[in-house]
């Protein structure tokens, strides 16, 4: 049964009273992923509270999913619980902090697990930050009180804690994801190409894996603007990387590096391998039109392949040879692939 909004019962003296663990506060320091730092607050909430159990629940799709957990395993780790039919997923859904005595009377699974493993009663908040409510934060007792007053209030001001802490994530999560993509197509930027480049380099240098780099630009495309527009050359490019990219492997790298020029980083392939990837990635954007607002447009792009050699002092070598390529590309006519490695660059 819930309580309604318990915390406001709770008065202004006895939440004056109320203290969080130093250990937490160092614990958090710490701490260096999501994970760690949820792993922290359900550990300090159970201390704080003296509770058996306590876990936080964040949602995915129909279910909220236990990702961090001190204490009883009743309802263990990674364990999906059903928004609609449990307690847990009552409390997200109506953002309404609840405790629930007699939980073996009640008829959600939660509570049935949890009263299985001799709980007796539940106290469970949602994670609540602005207009957000990011999950539930729960406490189980073994021994049921009459005053839950004092806990639920310590746990309603960590549950904001946690709530502030998933805000500041999700935010810095994003502008991570911006700083590395091209705005217009999605692709990668330059700094997502770097950050990939030191990988590969890395392998190369220390497991002798090769890679190899694809300079792409498109074909007479501010011709494609002069006729069609600048709306329809941005769609063309945007509908150029998806292209690419549904012909690319998970962990290939595309990078917007220009205006109409794009780079594929190709991890652990010879120049052999990339050559003929290459080559295929060439017809499918040159045979087949694009169909772009009604349109059928034509179009086609230029390809300078390479791959790392051991004369190469670092990834800037690699990239420079590949748009030596692509620039014999566009000479020798356009709409096809030319490969550079070291016994063509010395003949
Ligand atoms: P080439 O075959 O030699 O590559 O010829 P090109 O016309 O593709 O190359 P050029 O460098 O002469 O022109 C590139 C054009 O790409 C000019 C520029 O206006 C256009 N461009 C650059 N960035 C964007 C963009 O974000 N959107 C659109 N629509 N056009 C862009
Ligand atoms: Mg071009
Ligand atoms: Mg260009």
């Amino acid at each position: 049964m819930g309580d309604g909004d318990i915390s406001a019962t709770c008065d202004a003296t006895s939440k004056e009273q109320l203290f969080i663990p130093i250990g937490l506060v160092a614990d958090l320091w710490s701490a260096r992923s999501r994970d760690e730092i949820l792993q922290s607050f359900s550990k300090w909430v159970s201390v704080a509270i003296k509770a058996d159990r306590c876990s936080i629940a964040l949602p995915d799709g129909d279910n909220l999913v236990v990702k961090a957990l001190n204490g009883d395993q009743a309802i263990p780790q990674g364990t999906a619980v059903p928004i609609n039919g449990s307690v847990l997923g009552r409390v997200f859904a109506n953002r309404t902090a609840e405790v629930v005595r007699d939980l073996a009377e009640q008829p959600f699974m939660d509570c049935r697990k949890l009263a299985d493993a001799g709980m007796k009663c539940l106290i469970d908040v949602p994670l609540l930050a602005g207009d957000r409510c990011f999950g539930t934060l729960a406490v189980a007792l073994r021994q049921d009180k009459d005053d839950l007053c004092k806990e639920t209030a310590i746990l309603t001001a960590l549950a904001q804690c946690i709530a502030t802490q998933l805000l500041v994530i999700e935010q810095m999560d994003h502008l991570v994801a911006m700083a590395r993509t091209d705005a217009l197509t999605g692709a990668g930027n330059r700094h997502a190409l770097y950050e990939r480049a030191a990988q590969v380099w890395q392998d190369w240098q220390q497991n002798s894996r090769p890679f190899s780099f694809l300079a792409m630009d498109v074909d007479h495309f501010k011709q494609i603007n002069d006729t069609y527009g600048h709306d329809i050359g941005d769609t063309i490019l945007c509908a150029f990387v998806r292209r690419v990219a549904a012909r690319s492997r998970a962990g290939d790298q595309i990078i917007r590096t220009g205006g109409e020029e794009f780079g594929l980083l190709m991890h652990d392939t010879d120049l052999a391998t990339a050559t003929s990837r290459a080559n295929r990635l060439c017809d499918a954007i040159g045979d087949s039109p694009f169909a772009i607002k009604g349109m059928e447009l034509n179009i086609t792009a230029s390809f300078g392949l390479t791959q790392v050699l051991s004369s190469d002092a670092g990834f800037e070598d690699v990239m420079k040879r590949a748009d030596m390529a692509l620039y014999e590309a566009k000479a020798a006519g356009r709409d096809q692939v030319i490969s550079l490695d070291q016994a063509e660059l010395a003949a």
